[in-house]
């Protein structure tokens, strides 16, 4: 009896925890998210749980109800569901498959699993439904980001030089060229500040727009970023060479842009070319090539196509050296300053001297400042150079003065770079106020092409410094577009006539002309006129002749060290 009674217990105990399984599991498929199918392979009884009528509106019966789900799902992946359905039948355990709903815009994630027993007899499945939608979206939205550029739809740097390499092996089996683009934008900087960069993004869109026209099986189009844009063109001949294409590009920036302001705006770009094999055999040295020609092309103006070429590589090389060495040597010190006379035609009286800059590099060579004046322009490292140029000049100038003479006039190369600085006023004066000098001996040299880039607040600055007593002088006269009328406006003491007159000024009679003509009107406006690169005494003769003030050149005097300017000219006084 106690027996029977302990079974029965047993049983009950058994029974309830069942239920309150059930119960548990019931609620753990209700509350998901999920839909399930589950199947009692044995008795043939199907039952649906979980979310179900968020995906199907429909319930499942029986067996047989289970094809009305292929008429839920996107035709494409009615296959991979029936596989799911028919798992058994593979004798598999357990399979997934990612199953598009149809007309709701869902994604699904499918999964199934059977349990068999110790004789592989199937006895039941469950299918579960679970919405990844999301998730998906997201997914794909990484990949297009990954592979595209989102402004322009082009694609990216990234997957361009992966298909690029696609391209060069693929010529490289074949012995086929490959041409590369580079194309940027000219003063795209100064159309994001004066419109701002929305307007910015439209151009780069609508240019990038255009450019898509391009894309085929053989050109691979893409934007890099900002106002980058890459073009690769497989075997470029015919409509897809590159003169083609770049003919068709100039033909639509002859034409403006229409943004969405209502505003229209005009570009120019400049392009860089290299080929495969000619130029590099790898991805990003083509790239490299291609932009480092496009930057020789915006130097040579804008709008302009420039082709690879060896020269322009080492010459760029030969820059990044210097520039990585001019940084050590900005750091150290490494400058010294030769000092170069200029004597007065008439009477061969000293009239003062020019400063021009050395730089002696650690290994004993010397580089030219026309070689590191313009990289350091660029690269910002004139200021520091220029500013200790300046003091150390006037603080060797102001011993000599003291010493020797009190007329003589210190002459300075300033730089375009320099003059835009807006304490380059107070730089100057601070250092004339510290060796204490008149600043009537301080002349600055300027050239044309400073003028050009800014010339309102470059006057107005030449103003405030005349205005202190500091001479001006207009350095390399005739190499720029030289219009003596602009002058007229100018606070100008002196204006230097540039070597390449003087070269020539004895053999050919236009140049003869030219520099009677600039000295006579010269004279009229008042200006003190020298005379720089005279090598020969016929060249000092005559310049004096046609009433040069003053002479500046080999036959009277090289760029020398302080200590041969005060020995030789100086102490000779
Ligand atoms: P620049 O101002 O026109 O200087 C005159 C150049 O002609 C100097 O070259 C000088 O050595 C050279 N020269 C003078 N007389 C003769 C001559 O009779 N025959 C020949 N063949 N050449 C002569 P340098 O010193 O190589 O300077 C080149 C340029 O570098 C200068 O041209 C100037 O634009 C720039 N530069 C030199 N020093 C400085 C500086 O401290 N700051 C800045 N910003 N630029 C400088
Ligand atoms: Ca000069
Ligand atoms: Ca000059």
């Amino acid at each position: 009896m106690d027996e029977l009674r302990y079974q029965v217990d047993l049983l009950n105990a058994i029974n309830q925890k069942l239920t309150n399984d059930e119960k548990m599991y019931r609620l753990i498929c209700n509350t998901s998210n999920s839909a399930f199918i589950y199947q009692d392979l044995k008795e043939n009884v199907i039952r649906t749980a979980g979310n179900w009528s968020f995906y199907f509106d429909f319930t499942i019966k029986e067996f047989s109800d289970i094809t009305i789900l292929f008429g839920y799902v996107e035709e494409n992946y009615i296959t991979a569901l029936r596989d799911l359905l028919d798992l058994e039948k593979f004798g598999l355990k357990r399979d997934s498959a990612i199953i598009k709903l149809r007309d709701s815009q869902i994604w699904v994630e499918c999964e199934a699993a059977v349990i068999y027993d110790d004789f592989g007899i199937p006895l039941e499945k469950v299918l579960r439904f679970k919405n990844i939608t999301k998730l998906k979206n997201q997914n794909d939205e990484l990949t297009y980001m990954a592979y595209y550029d989102v402004l322009t739809g082009l694609y990216n740097r990234n997957y361009f030089v992966r298909l690029l390499g696609d391209f060069i092996r693929k010529a490289e089996a074949a012995n086929d060229i490959i041409s590369v683009m580079f194309i940027d934008i000219d003063d795209f900087r100064k159309v994001n500040d004066s419109m701002g960069i929305i307007i910015g993004d439209e151009i780069m869109q609508q240019f990038g727009q255009f450019l898509s026209e391009f894309k085929s099986e053989q050109v691979l189009v893409s934007h890099f970023n900002g106002d980058i844009y890459c073009i690769a063109i497989y075997n470029p001949f015919g409509n897809r060479s590159v003169e083609a294409i770049h003919k068709a590009i100039q033909k639509r920036l002859g034409l403006p842009f229409s943004l969405s302001t209502g505003q229209e705006v005009t570009i120019s770009v400049s392009v860089g070319v290299a080929e495969y094999p000619e130029a590099a055999r790898t991805t990003l040295e083509l790239i490299n090539c291609a932009e480092i020609v496009m930057f020789k092309a915006k130097s040579s103006g804008s709008g302009t196509i420039q082709f690879f070429d060896a020269p322009i590589l080492q010459d760029f090389l030969n820059n990044v050296a210097i520039e990585n060495k001019l940084k050590e040597a900005v750091f150290n010190q490494n400058f010294i300053l030769h000092f170069q006379p200029q004597y007065t035609s008439n009477d061969k009286k000293l009239r003062g001297m020019e400063t021009l800059i050395r730089w002696r590099d650690y290994d004993g060579k010397m580089i030219s400042p026309m070689t590191f004046i313009p990289i350091a322009e660029k690269n910002g490292a004139i200021i520091p150079i220029g500013t200790w140029v300046i003091e150390e000049s006037i603080r060797i100038y102001s011993t000599w003065k003291k010493t020797y003479r009190q007329d003589m006039i210190l002459s300075l190369n300033i730089s375009a770079i320099q003059y835009a600085r807006n304490d380059f006023i107070d730089t100057v004066l601070s250092i004339i106020s510290k060796y204490d000098v008149d600043p009537r001996g301080i002349e600055l040299e300027i050239t044309e092409s400073v003028l050009i880039n800014d010339f309102k607040d470059i006057r107005e600055k030449l103003h405030i410094l005349r205005e202190y007593g500091i001479r001006i002088s207009l350095d390399d006269f005739g190499t720029g577009f030289s219009s003596l009328s602009y002058l007229k406006g100018l606070p100008i003491d002196t204006l230097k006539i540039d070597k390449s007159f003087i070269d020539t000024v004895i053999t050919d009679s236009n140049t003869r002309i030219i520099t009677e003509s600039i000295i006579y009107m010269v004279k009229k406006l008042g200006f003190e006129t020298v005379a720089e690169g005279v090598e020969t005494e016929e060249q000092f003769e005559y310049l004096k002749s046609i009433g040069c003030d003053c002479i500046q050149g080999y036959l009277l005097g090289r760029p020398m060290p302080p200590g041969d300017l005060e020995k030789d000219v100086l102490q000779c006084l």
